[in-house]
């Protein structure tokens, strides 16, 4: 078996940090992933590469304020990267009661308890980057959120005895450099938590990117609701519900002469009156209801669960509500009142057919006015 003496590890340590400062940037610049975060995260790696190349001398002498600093900046980055509420104190304190040990430390007052104190403070600050990457992940799965944040806590550990190891030791001696042999396997753990640290945040900012991938070929991007891709995969599934005699509605609501917001007020006032919408439409419906915009001025609402009352109930509810909803433009009060169409379900009435019926309907309740709910003629076995 191939031994590896300490200072080969630290190179491979310091070669992995130089890969993750490229993997970071790269993330941060070409790609432009949560640039902040990850400009953060990078100078957090940069930073600890001195400490691990130096040799005994005054770089060596810094590793202790490199290390603080690159456990700041890596505390500060997971917050930007989670969106936690950037407070600093916590972060800022344990900063400066480790860089105040570190100065005494250097300048040569009390070693012991300096070094023990910089060690405290670096370890205060792993514990409270695993706790950030805690609060932040609660969508993951159980197992996966403890992978993450596990390294921390052994970083934290290993932090601590280091301190008490260095604490006993002659002052002045780097750390991790003095006795190869004798450190060889502190290097290798370093390497391993080092690894896991760097492949779990970049795991994580992955799965957040394909998460919002996701998301957005779900969703309209000018009212955020649901688009026809998602209400597609929505009413496939209600339709198998529907073989199984359970009901579910579908509601088309049309906007009356939009078209007079963009002509008359400008396409940014009538894509201010969609959100609007939207916003209405949204606020009106359950949590298992999906609100989805069909077309340009065209919304539908699916109602899982719902018969034919409570459907024709929540149609003229929202009728009513849109008509009385204030909306203006630049000071200007613009009615606005919407046609709809309700289809209920059926074990025959397939997604296309249901959307088509209400659709149908929608267009009767144009031709006898606008303003005004249409019921699409029930088919043969619905249940409800
Ligand atoms: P009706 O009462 O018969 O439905 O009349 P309408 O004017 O609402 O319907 P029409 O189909 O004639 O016009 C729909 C308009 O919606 C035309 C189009 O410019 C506008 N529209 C579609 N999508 C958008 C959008 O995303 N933003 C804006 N501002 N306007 C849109
Ligand atoms: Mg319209
Ligand atoms: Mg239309």
């Amino acid at each position: 078996m191939i031994e590896l003496d300490s200072n080969t590890l630290l190179l491979v340590n310091a070669l992995f940090g130089a890969l993750a400062v490229g993997v970071w940037l790269l993330l941060a610049f070409p790609f432009r992933v949560a640039r902040q975060a990850c400009v953060l995260l990078a100078g957090a790696q940069a930073l600890m590469l001195p400490p691990l190349l130096a040799g005994p001398g005054p770089v060596q002498a810094l590793a202790g304020i490199c290390t603080l600093m690159a456990l700041g900046m890596l505390s500060l980055g997971l917050r930007q990267l989670l969106r936690l509420r950037q407070q600093r104190l916590d972060l800022l304190s344990l900063l400066a009661l480790g860089l105040f040990a570190d100065l005494a430390r250097l300048s040569g007052l009390s070693t012991g308890l300096s070094t023990a104190l910089i060690s405290l403070s670096m370890a205060a600050l792993c514990l409270l980057a695993g706790r950030d990457l805690l609060l932040g992940s609660l969508g993951l799965a159980g197992w996966l959120r403890v992978g993450l944040v596990a390294p921390y806590a052994l970083l934290a550990c290993f932090l601590l005895l280091r301190g008490i190891a260095l604490a006993q030791q002659e002052p002045g001696v780097g750390w991790l450099l003095q006795d190869p042999r004798r450190h060889a396997g502190l290097a290798a753990a370093w390497l391993v938590l080092a690894m896991a640290i760097s492949g779990g945040l970049i795991a994580l900012v992955l799965s957040r990117l394909i998460q919002r991938i996701e998301s957005l070929t779900r969703h309209d991007p000018l009212t955020g609701l649901c688009n026809r891709r998602e209400l597609r995969e929505q009413l496939a599934r209600q339709q198998v519900r529907a073989q199984r005699g359970r009901c579910h509605a579908l509601l088309m609501v049309d906007l009356d002469h939009f078209k007079r917001i963009n002509d008359e007020l400008g396409h940014a006032a009538g894509d201010a009156a969609l959100r609007h919408v939207a916003r209405l439409l949204q606020a009106s419906l359950r949590e298992q209801d999906c609100a989805a915009r069909y077309g340009g001025e065209e919304f539908a609402l699916l109602l899982p669960d719902t018969p034919l009352a409570g459907a024709q109930a929540l149609a003229e509810r929202l009728r009513a509500a849109l008509a009385a909803s204030v909306w203006s433009w630049q000071g200007r009060h613009w009615p606005l009142t919407a046609s709809l169409g309700l289809a209920m379900a059926a074990p025959g009435r397939f997604a296309d057919a249901l959307v088509e019926a209400a659709d149908r309907a929608m267009y009767q309740a144009k031709a006898q006015g606008r303003n005004r709910v249409c019921l699409a003629p029930p088919v043969e076995g619905a249940a409800c």
